[in-house]
């Protein structure tokens, strides 16, 4: 091992032979001590390491993360895939060199190898990522002069891993995708918070979401909330006056629908469930007598609870 390293400071680079790294790898999840005079235990990356094959040749460069671990890349794959020479790290004439060169990064392993992972366009579903390693990966990509909206376009392996996220942390998702301006997975993890209201939002979170997304959200929220008024509100058609049931009788009808709509609005909300209101209608619909006026009941429940479903539930 060069001693070195242990001086490596972050986008300093570090030239020398082309190591013999071991092939079978080492954990990387353990963060070395790096103290003053000790040189620091060097890992490699399970996936990146030096015999790396992906049909083009053998690797020609090394990255060392913040603990220690290296990571081996190829030069041409970073250079096509980041429109600022990665971050400016990789060197004009790299191809030129003759010596494998080191270039320390100040991401944790965890984080670069989802970079890098995402540069070859390898799922990083195996590596079990948590919320916050992705969001850092994808500042880091940004760094890197890889646009996070190229890294999550929809199809793409990272995309279907963030989006699995959001099923626990739609929150953090959208932040996520709000700060980096991914319309596509903004618009997806948004059905998700139509209920979660702006007040109850973390201010960090409210942050990184900005105005331009929590707006967004906001009218989502509003145009639910008349969407369901503007339903509830429209009572069944009468029927055809029958002999135990007119017009006159019918207004029973209309009455006891306002009763229902005035006690669904202390549910109301704009994820009212399909259930709930159901529930509230059902629990109404036995003040009436006639059984006509139950089947016009039923009729407009039925439509509600269909039109409340088709309801546009994404910003
Ligand atoms: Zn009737």
């Amino acid at each position: 091992m060069d001693d070195g390293l242990a001086e490596l400071t972050c986008g300093q680079m570090l030239y020398g032979p082309s190591y013999a790294f071991p092939n079978d790898t080492t954990p990387i999840a353990t963060p070395a001590g790096f103290s003053p005079g000790v040189i620091p235990s060097l890992q490699v990356s399970p996936t990146f390491h030096s015999s790396l094959d992906t049909g083009s040749g053998p690797p020609d460069i090394r990255f060392v993360a913040a603990d220690n671990v290296f990571f081996f890349a190829h030069v041409s794959l970073l250079l096509s895939r980041s429109e600022n020479s990665f971050n400016a790290l990789i060197p004009h004439d790299a191809f030129q060199r003759a010596n494998l060169f080191a270039i320390a990064v100040p991401e944790l392993s965890n984080v670069f190898t989802i970079v890098l992972h995402t540069i070859y366009g390898w799922s990083c579903t195996g590596l079990h990522p948590s919320t916050d390693d992705l969001s850092a990966a994808l500042t880091a990509l940004e760094v890197y002069g890889v646009p996070a909206s190229t890294c999550l376009a929809p199809n793409s392996p990272l995309h279907a891993l963030v989006l699995a996220h959001a099923a626990l942390r739609p929150l953090e998702v959208f932040a996520l995708a709000a700060e980096h301006g991914v319309e596509p997975l903004a618009v997806a993890v948004s059905s998700k918070l139509v209920g979660r209201t702006v007040p109850s939002i973390p201010e960090p979170l409210l942050e990184r979401i900005g105005a331009r997304y929590l707006l967004r959200l906001a009218r989502l929220q509003l145009s639910l909330m008349d969407r369901l008024r503007e339903l509830v509100l429209n009572p069944p058609q009468p029927h055809l006056p029958a002999a135990t049931c007119g017009f006159s009788e019918q207004r029973t009808l209309i009455g006891t629908w306002a009763l229902a709509s005035a006690r669904l609005s202390w549910h109301a909300k704009p994820d009212l469930s399909a259930s709930t209101i159901q529930a509230v209608f059902n629990d109404v619909e036995g003040d009436l007598r006639c059984t006509l006026c139950k089947d016009a009941w039923r009729s407009r429940v039925r439509q509600i609870l269909y039109q409340w479903t088709l309801a546009k539930r994404t910003i």
